[in-house]
């Protein structure tokens, strides 16, 4: 078998940081060899990751690939020091800003980097659909209506604004309506809407578990590539 890719989990403290770390833990192709957050950490080491502040990067070990679930205003910082380290990028941060989009796409050019508003494999295909679907109902009005937790801080979310560009592929103009409420983990409806008849693709995740599995995988499979913009669908499927 392959040396396990070692891992950097930026956001380490966060809920998918969190996901991540209790999840590598039980895979043989994933190390995880430090655990980066914002704030200086009360314990130096856990569970054996060692553990580091934002501001005390320069000393983490050397690793594979960084998986970033952080906030935009963390994004720069990871970026850079996967790109100063030669290591890969794997970041599921939405609410980037189109500087940071082509910061993302310069870097592909030295390191192998990832970024995806979703990594569930059930997302994935649902974007192929609403390109299909959008291609075959040419003039109907096509809504995208997401909800999340009341913790979410970008709205649209970045899953609904890539299933509007995958609907927009298909010549239809997306509009968005975003819900905050409770404890929902993210569920997107694609609704088409034509005279006397509607078309509903919807997808729900229950639990974030699924987006932290996708980023392990993807970051194992990343591992040892060579530079380039990748996307989930080339990882998966
Ligand atoms: P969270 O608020 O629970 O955690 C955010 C983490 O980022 C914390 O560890 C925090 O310390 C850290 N952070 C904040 N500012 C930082 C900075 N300036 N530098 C470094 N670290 C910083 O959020 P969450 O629910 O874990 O979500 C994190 C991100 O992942 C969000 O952007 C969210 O939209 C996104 N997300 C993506 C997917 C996906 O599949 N792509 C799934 C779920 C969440």
């Amino acid at each position: 078998m392959n040396e396990p890719a070692r891992l950097l989990i930026h956001g380490a403290s966060g809920r998918m940081g969190q996901a991540l770390l209790r999840l590598a833990a039980g895979r043989p192709d994933v190390r995880v060899v430090a655990a980066v957050s914002r704030s200086r950490p009360s314990q130096r080491v856990v569970e054996g990751v060692p553990q580091f502040a934002v501001a005390e990067t320069h000393g983490v070990p050397a690793f594979d690939v960084a998986i970033d679930f952080s906030l935009p205003a963390g994004f720069d910082a990871v970026l850079a020091l996967c790109q100063q380290r030669g290591a890969a990028l794997v970041s599921g941060t939405t609410g980037l800003d189109q500087g940071q989009q082509q910061a993302l796409d310069a870097a592909g050019e030295r390191i192998a980097a990832l970024w995806a508003a979703n990594f569930s494999l059930g997302v994935a295909v649902l974007g192929d659909l609403v390109q299909r679907a959008a291609a075959a109902l040419p003039g109907w009005d096509c809504d995208i209506v997401e909800s999340h937790h009341v913790h979410k801080k970008d709205a649209p979310s970045g899953t609904a604004l890539a299933l509007g560009m995958r609907a927009e592929a298909g010549g239809l103009e997306p509009r968005y309506a975003s819900l905050r409420a409770g404890d929902i983990v993210g569920e997107h409806m694609v609704q088409m809407t034509g005279t006397g008849e509607r078309l509903e693709l919807v997808h729900r995740a229950t639990d974030r578990d699924v987006f932290a599995r996708g980023a392990l995988l993807a970051a194992s499979r990343l591992a040892g590539r060579g530079p380039g913009r990748y996307r989930v669908a080339d990882l998966f499927l």
